[in-house]
């Protein structure tokens, strides 16, 4: 089956990852161990991923006229997503965040938005035109809530499946946004802060994800997948979208995450994660075949250096759920009480 088209709506920073022995204190200058930059922002992270994986990817953003903005649509280009639609904005510069390493892996972050969260962002007629062709559009919270909302309704018009990551911004949700999404993907400390609701537990999590689902009269999502890191991800929400589990369709349930022996580094696995489910929605998969696809490529994600450098690839990971498939290693969706 021809894949459809998937847009990706979002960010794109410059990563100066800057090797220090410790934080400078005020006043203080500092010499750096060693310097990289590296593409990142999650808007084109989740591009990238989504592309990787094989599905025919456009990247709607901005980027400064300076040397990152072209770094940033190269990079893209090279994971196989379009960016004839990008802007290039004269005289902004484009998102960066300066990440200090610290010894012991850990790592402070101070990101500046740049043309990613200017004033000037308009959804152009040639996104437009991206959106409205796209079989799935993937959001995150890295630009303009009301960008995001506007692209949205735009796909939404011409009937494609909204995605939302919740990454990248703490505030509430517009009700004006959730009720152009089809599904929002938080982590659990996210959805924990959207809906001001505990999420220690499976149940904790369906409780809350189920405060975010619409209603007649008030708008929300028809379904949330939340990713719980090494553990794996929870469905809730419309069963006719889900298509859920073996026993028939049902309303939420647990996918359990694929074992991985050495975990290098999960930046990027969240991303990975929501690109995937997107990439394989877009080729006609139900919700539950993609958090199982999903799952996959979160796992080889976590066993490489980087976000964007990361994403896998579309036949390692049809591999890997293949080897997952045949070693019977990765339990079957769970049904969880609803
Ligand atoms: P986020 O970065 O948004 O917090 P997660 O860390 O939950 O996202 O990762 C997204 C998905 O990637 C998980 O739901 C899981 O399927 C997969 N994943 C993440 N970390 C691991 C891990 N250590 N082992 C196996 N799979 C993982």
């Amino acid at each position: 089956m021809p894949a459809g088209r998937v847009a990706v709506l979002g960010s794109a920073n410059a990563d100066l990852a800057i090797r220090v022995a410790r934080l400078p204190a005020p006043g203080e200058t500092l010499l750096a161990g060693g310097l990289q930059t590296i593409p990142g922002g999650k808007g084109a992270n989740q591009a990238a991923a989504a592309a990787r994986l094989g599905a025919p990817t456009e990247f709607l953003g901005r980027v400064g006229d300076d040397g990152n903005g072209g770094m940033l649509l190269a990079a893209l280009r090279e994971a196989g997503a379009g960016t004839a639609a990008a802007v290039e904005a004269a005289g902004e510069p484009s998102g960066t965040a300066a990440v200090f390493l610290l010894p012991g892996g850990e790592n402070s972050i101070v990101v500046c938005g740049g043309a990613n969260m200017s004033e000037a962002w308009e959804v152009t007629p040639a996104m437009r035109a991206e959106l409205e062709a796209a079989a799935v559009l993937l959001l995150q919270r890295e630009v303009p809530e009301g960008v995001n909302a506007q692209a949205a309704q735009a796909a939404k018009s011409t009937g494609s499946t909204v995605i939302l990551d919740a990454g990248g911004a703490d505030g509430p949700l517009s009700a004006e946004l959730l009720a152009a999404v089809d599904v929002l993907s938080p982590n659990e400390t996210e959805l924990a802060r959207i809906t001001g609701l505990p999420t220690d537990s499976d149940d904790q999590v369906v409780a809350a994800s189920r405060a975010l689902l619409g209603r007649p009269g008030s708008p929300g999502v028809a379904a949330v997948v939340t990713k719980l890191g090494a553990r794996g991800s929870i469905f809730v929400g419309d069963p006719a979208l889900g298509a859920g589990e073996g026993a028939g369709r049902c309303d939420a349930w647990f996918q359990p995450a694929f074992p991985v022996v050495a975990v290098v580094d999960t930046t990027g696995a969240g991303d990975c994660f929501t690109a995937a489910v997107g990439a394989r929605l877009a080729s006609g998969a139900t919700v539950a075949e993609a958090m199982r696809f999903a799952s996959a490529a979160g796992a080889l994600c976590v066993q490489t250096l980087g976000a964007m450098p990361s994403m896998p690839s579309l036949e390692a990971t049809l591999e890997r759920l293949a080897a997952g498939e045949r070693a019977s290693e990765v339990a079957s969706p769970r049904r969880l009480s609803y």
